[in-house]
């Protein structure tokens, strides 16, 4: 029986607290996340909730450090499995700080898995523009693109995306022909979460990247960060249709707070939280309280 590792990196996600003014988990129509939860959303107060199908445990995304987490450190330390902000002496980002360039290709969670004979997916896909900004931009190249390409793992672009072997990075794809490539088409949430599990099939580990969720965060706008957590909500339902609970686990990490929090504009550091879906989710629940854990839970449990 092989075992599989569906991870969802989403960008400025905390525990907020029980309040619909501020919080947008408690907004949304979350129909998915509240029954893996049994009625439930993790909150402030409800941290840890486990359930005949989900578990969801805090990880801290402070390190003890002062100052507000930030993507470069906090995404280098879930995506290689380093303390990145004590090596840079401060939360930093979004960008990765130079200093962790190396750290980063060389030790990624896609390249590390490779060297055990793993195989990988990185399912996002990027409009033209992007891989012009990104040539223009070297230094610029966030963390997760420049695992993957450090991990000669190719970003994908929009003839992936219309072949359907690629997830757009607001999942629904409702920009494309704005971007200028009218050959993608938009889909449900629900289909792109299917085509995630369908590509998944091939695969050892396979990860989508969602950044709307910290670009509504700082947008303080409550329709906006509404309607990005119904989108996972659907995308998520996607994936779990053919989903099998003995061999399938579905894993939720961010890289600090934001969006549960739309009071303020900037991060927060409230603890962000594991989600885990699955017959195995004890084991990621116990092993990661830090994002600098994620890493080696992953490697050890597919190895
Ligand atoms: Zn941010």
């Amino acid at each position: 029986m092989t075992r599989r590792v569906l991870m969802i990196f989403w960008d400025g996600v905390g525990y907020g607290k029980k309040d619909a003014a501020t919080n947008p988990f408690f907004t949304a129509h979350l129909p998915t996340f509240t029954t893996l939860f049994d009625g439930e959303i993790p909150s402030l107060r409800d941290q840890k909730i486990y359930t005949k199908k989900a578990g969801v445990v805090p990880v801290n995304t402070t390190f003890g450090m002062k100052g507000l987490p930030q993507s470069g450190t906090g995404q280098a330390a879930i995506f290689t499995g380093v303390n990145a902000s004590k090596i840079v002496g401060q939360h930093f980002g979004p960008y990765p700080h130079s200093s962790l360039h190396s750290t980063i290709r060389e030790k990624n969670l896609f390249t590390q898995l490779h060297q055990r004979g793993k195989k990988t997916y990185f399912a996002n896909a990027y409009p033209q523009r992007y891989f012009d900004y990104l040539a223009a931009h070297k230094a610029r190249t966030p963390v997760v693109a420049l695992s993957s390409i450090s991990a000669q793992q190719p970003l994908h672009d929009h003839i992936e995306l219309a072949a359907g072997k690629a997830i757009s990075a607001d999942i629904t794809g409702t920009r494309w022909n704005e971007f200028g490539h009218q050959d993608v088409h938009p889909v449900s949430a629900a289909e792109a979460g299917r085509r995630f599990y369908e590509l998944s099939r091939a695969v050892d580990f396979i990860l989508f990247e969602y950044f709307l969720t910290d670009y509504s965060g700082h947008s303080k706008n409550m329709e906006t960060a509404v309607d990005t957590l119904e989108r996972m909500d659907g995308f998520l339902s996607g994936i779990l249709e053919h989903f099998d609970e003995a061999t399938d686990t579905v894993l939720f990490i961010s890289d600090h707070g934001n969006i549960e929090d739309l009071s303020v504009k900037s991060h927060t550091r409230n603890p962000t939280p594991l989600i885990v879906v699955g017959n195995q989710r004890e084991y990621f629940t116990s092993h990661i309280h830090k994002l600098y854990h994620v890493t080696p839970a992953i490697i050890s449990f597919l190895t």
